[in-house]
């Protein structure tokens, strides 16, 4: 059983590594981010613009009503409760919507609005009256695709002409047949087919061509090679959109094969910090007296809501276990939940229904709950050598600047190996993690 454990707290501490991930993780985690996220991400970076031809002026908007949306999508869009662009659609949109059409890459990390825009794009493009599809739409995965799909039909919701199909496998149609909706979103494969083998869309027809989650896209075997057959296919004068969250070289290679003379908008991820957080360390002996200590630290001070990190799923689940014992309302994210599952645990501890989320980290990467005002880890985060994970530490207890409310880190030690970790944590963002003494636990309020 301990070998099982340590095995899995390896492949735990390994997962979120770009690099490493198994690509169906990627997309699970890019499918939980969604779910979880019903507003935009604050950001205060500026986008940086690479236009094709940097004479052409430049235009951004601050309202959707300069960009003359028919109305029934400017119904569709406050419908959804937008009020003005976010920062990337500011400028991603007068581009995407210019006449003659312009090509885009863009990255920005998820939250920030990439998906409403091209959807608006694909909606402001169309022709309702042209009984055949115009704009394609490819996706990593089933999941995501039928998200987007989704946000289609809100946006379209006043504009009932506009139809949608879903390009996935299991979406089986008669030989011969020719699709009649105007968009198509799928996955890779599927579209292909669809385009070349069963010729169920003419490809030379399509207007816009969206490739959503580059860097998902490219960590599925196959899927790029598709995107790029399917590009080929069509006519020279269709608009190439292209979305990333992360744009390492692998994913800037693709994008510039999809993408001929492509303006270029990047919006930077809002920094993380340490500067608003108190970090104390609590020294222990075994885990039971780690959850001694956290025992008092919730007897002593108020705690609105806090997360618990841990480093394997055996001592999340049993630390839950432990907690609910003491009355303590308490959720778990655990690995081998499904994404949906996860979701829901997510958006209950965010809508406060539980205080405390205890979770190991692959499951709480990428997750943002702006009020949890305490983080704990209850195993310090390490990579899969044993050294310190410093992108983890900050990642879990950092905030992003400006918007961060003061916080409050306690790290769990328990050996000499973790003291060890801890100060190399404390070199590393020469940042210093005070004592605390549990049972005097007036210092920290
Ligand atoms: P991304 O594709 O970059 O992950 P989304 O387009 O999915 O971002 O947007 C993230 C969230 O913000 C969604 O819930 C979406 O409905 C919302 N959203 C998008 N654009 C706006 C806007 N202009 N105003 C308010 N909310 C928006």
């Amino acid at each position: 059983a301990e070998a099982v454990d340590k095995q899995e707290a390896a492949l735990d501490s390994v997962r979120h590594l770009p690099y490493l991930v198994v690509s169906e993780d990627v997309g699970a985690q890019s499918l939980l981010n969604k779910l979880i996220r019903n507003n935009l991400v604050n950001t205060t970076n500026q986008v940086e613009v690479l236009q094709k031809d940097p004479n052409s002026p430049l235009y951004s908007v601050k309202s959707f009503e300069e960009l003359r949306l028919k109305p029934q999508l400017l119904q569709g869009v406050y419908g959804m409760g937008f009020n003005r662009p976010s920062k990337i659609q500011e400028t991603a949109l007068p581009m995407m919507l210019a006449e003659p059409p312009q090509n885009l890459i863009a990255q920005s990390q998820s939250g920030t609005g990439k998906t409403a825009a091209f959807v608006l794009a694909m909606l402001s493009h169309v022709d309702p009256n042209n009984k055949y599809p115009q704009c394609l739409c490819v996706s990593p995965t089933y999941e995501l695709a039928l998200q987007t799909g989704k946000v289609i039909e809100q946006m379209g919701k006043y504009y009932p002409e506009v139809k949608l199909v879903y390009a996935i496998r299991g979406n089986k149609l008669q030989r011969g047949m020719k699709l009649q909706e105007q968009i198509v979103i799928g996955t890779p494969g599927t579209m292909l087919d669809w385009c070349s083998k069963f010729k169920f869309i003419d490809p030379k027809k399509i207007k816009v061509f969206v490739l959503d989650e580059a860097d998902v896209m490219i960590a599925t075997q196959g899927h790029q090679d598709q995107s790029i057959r399917i590009q080929r296919m069509l006519p020279k004068n269709c608009q190439m959109l292209l979305f990333s969250a992360t744009f390492e070289e692998s994913v800037w290679n693709f994008a510039q094969r999809i993408v001929p003379d492509p303006n270029i908008i990047k919006l930077k991820r809002e920094e993380e910090t340490l500067d608003t957080i108190k970090q104390y360390y609590v020294l222990c002996n075994s885990k039971e007296e780690k959850f001694q200590a956290l025992s008092n630290i919730y007897g002593a001070i108020t705690i609105a809501q806090a997360m618990i990190f841990c480093h394997t799923r055996k001592t999340a689940g049993w630390l839950a276990g432990e907690l609910s014992r003491e009355g303590h309302q308490v959720a778990l994210l655990s690995g081998e939940m499904q994404v949906e599952q996860r979701a829901a645990v997510i958006e209950r501890f965010r809508d406060g229904k539980e205080k405390v989320l205890v979770t190991t980290n692959v499951c709480a990467r990428g997750i943002d709950v702006e009020q949890v005002s305490v983080v704990i880890n209850f195993d310090l985060p390490i990579d899969k050598d044993g050294n310190p994970d410093n992108e983890t530490y900050l990642h879990r207890i950092g905030r992003t600047g400006r918007f961060g409310k003061r916080g409050l880190a306690i790290n769990m030690v328990d050996s000499k190996m973790s003291m060890d970790i801890l100060y190399r944590i404390q070199e590393h963002f020469n940042k210093k993690i005070e004592k605390l003494d549990t049972d005097d636990l007036d210092e920290i309020e």
